[in-house]
């Protein structure tokens, strides 16, 4: 079915307050973005609803797409119909030849924001529900919890006829809560820790560790497809490349193995918050869960984290491997993180590291390394893209059209 226009109901923004006036501005920025294929596309933000006018644009594109934007509770695509009980019944058995079965339960809701309308609601429900009634005669009318709702609104302009209410992604529009540094391996965790971020209203850019020659082109192309895997909730994100190579070798160099981990994880911290101060950023968020190898026990994460007092978001940290694979599978990036392709880490990774590394042990190790003169190398050195969405557009169209 081809409609008119997409009403967006928005989430949690409306219970904050003062700020909803700029919530609101950033969500229609985001479904700007979102949507920035579709150029005849008209976006009307009002205090309570948003409303996409589709001026032709093809809504079984266009929907696919809206169901990314974080900060969306769920939306009714409806059509506009002139202004008169004729034409509101001609289009009402259409649209119910279409979707009705011969199974469904049914109702129709009328809401008028026109009181001069010639018909009350009341009325109009009756007329309407008669209308259907004469065109399927077994069919059965149900006031609680019909299979299809068919929404009626009169407003000034014209009248909108609905039937379906599609689940948006919910969480705060990106942007809202500030910027923060993803610290983007190529494995399964990071990429949910942002997808994660990004839902609760933090736009992310992606700091990614390489150190070629002993990680390879394609270790590098993988991180940067898991970040254009995270593009359809913001429109497009920042890759920034660290080049890790000398800080490796040097570690290896001058550290016993025990320590080549803590060590590693810190200089990676620390080149991290240097990125985000000079990108602005106020959070960094990383894809630790509590348990799962040896940098990510508690002893190892306070050695790390002694580098900085920058907050850091650990989203997955009390997730199990299991939950935290069920989302990768959802937001579309399991299957390429399991791809083997070696980084910086696994690759330096020694049988054994510390569990336990013990904080004055690792500060003496550290005064044989020239720490700032290897994190201002690294930063000079730093490449950074915008990664932005390729996704062919009959894919989303495929995996979204039983919605409807
Ligand atoms: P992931 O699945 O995200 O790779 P992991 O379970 O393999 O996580 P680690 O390898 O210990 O765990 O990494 C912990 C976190 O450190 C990662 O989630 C990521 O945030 C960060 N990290 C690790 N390697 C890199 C890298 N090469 N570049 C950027 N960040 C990294
Ligand atoms: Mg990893």
């Amino acid at each position: 079915m081809q409609y008119t226009e997409i009403m967006v109901r928005y989430g949690e923004l409306s219970t904050k307050g003062k700020n909803r006036r700029s919530f609101i501005m950033q969500l229609a920025q985001n479904v700007r973005g979102a949507l920035i294929e579709f150029p005849a596309l008209k976006i009307h933000a009002d205090r309570d609803r948003m409303h996409l006018i589709l001026n032709g644009e093809d809504s079984n594109l266009v929907i696919p797409k809206l169901q990314k934007v974080f900060g969306i509770q769920n939306f009714s695509p409806s059509i506009r119909v002139e202004k008169t009980p004729e034409a509101l019944r001609a289009v009402a058995e259409d649209i119910m030849r279409e979707i009705y079965t011969g199974e469904e339960t049914f109702k129709i809701t009328a809401k008028r924001s026109d009181h001069g309308f010639e018909m009350n609601t009341h009325d109009l429900q009756q007329f309407l529900g008669q209308a259907v009634v004469d065109v399927f005669p077994d069919i059965k009318a149900q006031m609680k919890r019909p299979d299809i709702n068919l929404r009626v609104e009169i407003r000034r302009d014209a009248a909108f006829l609905s039937f379906a209410t599609i689940k948006g992604a919910g969480g705060l529009p990106v942007g809202t809560s500030g910027r923060g540094m993803l610290m983007l391996s190529g494995g399964i965790d990071s990429p949910v820790a942002g997808y994660l971020a990004m839902k609760r209203g933090v736009e992310i850019e992606a700091v990614h560790f390489a150190s070629p020659p002993y990680t390879s082109e394609q270790a590098l192309q993988k991180a940067k497809d898991l970040t254009e895997k995270l593009t359809p909730y913001v429109g497009s994100i920042q890759f920034i490349e660290v080049p890790f190579t000398e800080i490796q070798e040097e570690i290896k160099k001058h550290t016993p193995k025990g320590y080549w981990m803590t060590i590693t994880r810190r200089m990676m911290l620390r080149i991290t918050d240097a990125i985000r101060e000079m990108r602005k950023g106020l959070v960094i968020i990383n894809g630790e869960s509590l348990g799962q190898v040896a940098s990510q026990t508690l002893h190892s994460m306070l050695a790390i984290n002694e580098v900085t007092t920058t907050p850091i978001i650990r989203p997955v940290v009390t997730m199990d491997k299991t939950e935290i694979i069920e989302l990768a599978e959802k937001i579309d990036t399991f299957e390429l993180a399991i791809q083997p392709f070696e980084d910086c880490c696994t690759i330096f990774a020694p049988p054994q590291p510390k569990t336990r590394p013990k904080l004055d042990k690792v500060q003496a190790l550290e005064t044989r390394l020239d720490i700032e003169g290897m994190i201002a190398r690294a930063l000079t050195g730093l490449k950074i893209e915008a990664i932005t969405p390729e996704k062919s557009q009959q894919e989303m169209v495929d995996a979204f059209a039983d919605l409807l």
